[in-house]
């Protein structure tokens, strides 16, 4: 599950649990967020190997390549045949798109692809199936290392509901450091890069809002926290992002299964 998939996508809720951490995708959603997880994390062979067989059917069978480690060799007939994980990993989304699995295989896929808990299930009982999956946030602890403000590439994450937000709250100090990009064409979305240092035009390695904290040497504090951007406020949207994303916050790896479950 990605990033721009979590923001983008409306979570609904199961609505006897309580748990906020459940998120319902209807089928093609599901499809959508696996691929997005191929684009998103690079090279996965070792998923892919494992997922092969539930999505092209118990014949097929795979291996890891013994000489390009982001290879997966696929049975195909008489003899294993070399596969780059991500034609691989195209030619899984595009089987899934042609021939969707059943929702309980689905499931099985989901809960490989982003190492939770899911389950084939209704957001409702008189709603159309889909997949129950658990973003495993709950009882997350941030760390404070300031990983994420000072590594990832969260440029383009800025949205115009940030822009509204601070536009607002007259924080004209914040809005120095947003470009407007051009958008092609007709759309009505306009493009935000952040954070852009207004004296060089150059994009700031480091995130210009990140302080250290006064008591620990080691750890940092946002001190835009209250207004910061969605994108960091999102950050991690899963354990799987997380650990591929270099977090070393802290998880409670428990969950409990929502109430409109396939029988
Ligand atoms: S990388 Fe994770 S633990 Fe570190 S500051 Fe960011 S959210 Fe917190």
């Amino acid at each position: 599950m990605t990033r721009n998939y979590f923001l983008n996508h409306d979570p609904k809720r199961p609505p006897d649990s309580g748990d906020p951490c459940w998120i319902f995708l209807t089928p093609t959603q599901a499809v959508d967020a696996v691929a997005m997880d191929f684009q998103a994390y690079g090279p996965q062979p070792e998923l892919l190997r494992r997922i092969a067989p539930l999505v092209l059917g118990p014949q097929c069978r795979t291996a890891l390549s013994e000489e390009n480690r982001n290879g997966v060799t696929v049975w195909r007939g008489a003899s294993f045949e070399p596969v780059q994980d991500h034609s691989l990993g195209f030619y899984l989304i595009h089987v899934m798109e042609t021939a969707p699995p059943d929702l309980n295989t689905l499931a099985h896929i989901c809960r490989r692809v982003f190492q939770t808990t899911t389950f084939a299930g209704k957001l409702t009982a008189d709603d159309e199936p889909g997949i129950w999956v658990h973003s495993q946030m709950d009882g997350f602890v941030c760390r404070q290392c300031g990983q994420c403000c000072r590594q990832l590439d969260y440029e383009t994450g800025c949205d115009e509901s940030d822009i509204r937000l601070w536009q607002d709250r007259g924080r004209t100090d914040i809005l120095a450091w947003v470009q407007y990009l051009d958008t092609p064409g007709e759309s009505v979305d306009r493009a935000y890069r952040i954070w852009v240092d207004p004296d060089t035009g150059k994009t700031a390695r480091t995130c210009p809002w990140l302080g250290s904290c006064p008591d620990h040497s080691n750890r940092f504090v946002c001190t835009i926290h209250a207004i910061k951007p969605e994108v960091c406020r999102q950050y991690p949207y899963t354990a799987k992002h997380a650990a591929m994303t270099g977090c070393s916050g802290r998880f409670a790896a428990q969950t409990e299964p929502p109430v409109h479950t396939n029988p």
